[in-house]
């Protein structure tokens, strides 16, 4: 357990692809909590896709980082001071604090987890954001109805493993992709997808699709984008439905790249194709918390991560995060 708070910074603003360069690693000072606040030792640390898009300039969703400044991350860690009568000493929380060991917080935002109920760094993922974002994509725009095919690209992440496994808990038969074999096997042997397959060997993705799905694909839960995006598209069943919940081929593109070919499909077959942020449906996440540990106590939810030691190695890990090199989810142990 370290004693100095070191902190990782944005150096610069990536151009293309985010290269270890553009972070910093440093001896910041040690927070110090005022009235009302608290003094978090952070444990461990949640790397996601999103931060790509905040590391450049630009209006988007949430405001993007500062040169100079710490980087955010979702985190959970344990209250070692406490100048806030809702917190105790010894308290676990999460909530987005910094890449760094010690954070200080008025509070705002953090919630309180259990550490007896699952492994902390557990609620960075299957009972955290991305498991929330699995089920409000899945329940908002999916709307599934049992017996409906449902595609998940980048299946054996943190978002779409749980995307997979909720399919089959709610009656769906459900395929994936991803790029490696070894998670495809996991899909497939562990998690109960009824297909799936790698993306980069297994020749044009449309006929794959065509061959894994041949009724057709009801819910596409995009997580990729680019080619499978548009694979998937020309599988679509009348009033299909097509989950946008991210486009990570596309992150580290210098310039936007045109859409997928075949839009005129979105009309002739009257498909809904719908873009979501997680953090504005807190119902349907309060509702995904209550139901997932239950899940994940009956076995229906299976879980995955990819722990890195060290704050250091964040950079290295982040950036292996948008190449595939992580396999589940991928957190950062801080002490
Ligand atoms: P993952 O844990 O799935 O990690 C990213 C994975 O994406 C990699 O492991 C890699 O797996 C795959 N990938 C990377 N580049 C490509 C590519 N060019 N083509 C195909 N696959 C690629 O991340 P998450 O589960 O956390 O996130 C999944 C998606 O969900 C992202 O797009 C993310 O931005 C989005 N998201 C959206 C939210 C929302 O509120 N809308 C909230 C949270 C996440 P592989 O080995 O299979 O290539």
């Amino acid at each position: 357990m370290t004693e100095t708070n070191y902190q990782i910074l944005l150096k610069s603003r990536p151009v293309g692809w985010v290269s270890e360069e553009n972070f910093e690693y440093a001896a910041g000072e040690m927070p110090a909590p005022g009235p009302g606040e608290i003094l978090v030792r952070n444990k461990f640390m949640s790397l996601d896709p999103y931060m790509r898009g905040r590391m450049n300039e630009g209006k988007s969703y949430v405001p993007p980082f500062a040169v100079g400044e710490v980087l955010e991350a979702g985190v959970v860690g344990e209250v070692i001071v406490s100048n806030n009568d809702d917190y105790a000493v010894g308290d676990h929380v999460t909530g987005r604090l910094g890449w760094e060991n010690y954070s200080k917080s008025d509070g705002q935002g953090l919630m309180k987890v259990d550490p007896d109920l699952a492994p902390l760094s557990w609620y960075l993922g299957i009972l955290g954001m991305p498991g929330m974002t699995a089920y409000v994509g899945l329940m908002s725009i999916g709307q599934p109805k049992e017996g409906e095919t449902l595609f998940v690209s980048a299946a054996s992440g943190a978002v779409g493993s749980v995307v997979g496994q909720l399919g089959k808990i709610m009656g769906l038969r459900v395929v994936g992709c991803a790029g490696e074999d070894s998670k495809v096997a996991w899909l497939t042997d562990e998690l109960g997808f009824d297909a799936a397959f790698n993306y980069k060997t297994c020749g044009p993705v449309y006929k794959k699709l065509r061959e894994l799905c041949p009724e057709g694909i009801d819910i596409n839960f995009e997580n990729v984008g680019g080619e499978i995006l548009e694979a998937a598209l020309w599988q679509m069943n009348d009033f299909g439905r097509i989950i946008m919940c991210g486009l990570i081929s596309a992150y580290n593109d210098k310039e936007p790249a045109p859409g997928p070919r075949g839009m005129a499909l979105i009309v002739q077959r009257r498909l809904k194709m719908q873009g979501f942020i997680v953090f504005d449906h807190q119902d349907l996440c309060r509702e995904y918390m209550a139901k997932a540990a239950g899940w994940v106590k009956e076995g229906k939810l299976k879980y995955r991560e990819t722990i890195t030691d060290g704050l250091e190695n964040a950079p290295r890990a982040f950036i292996g995060l948008l190449k595939g090199e992580n396999f589940g989810k991928q957190i950062v142990k801080l002490d």
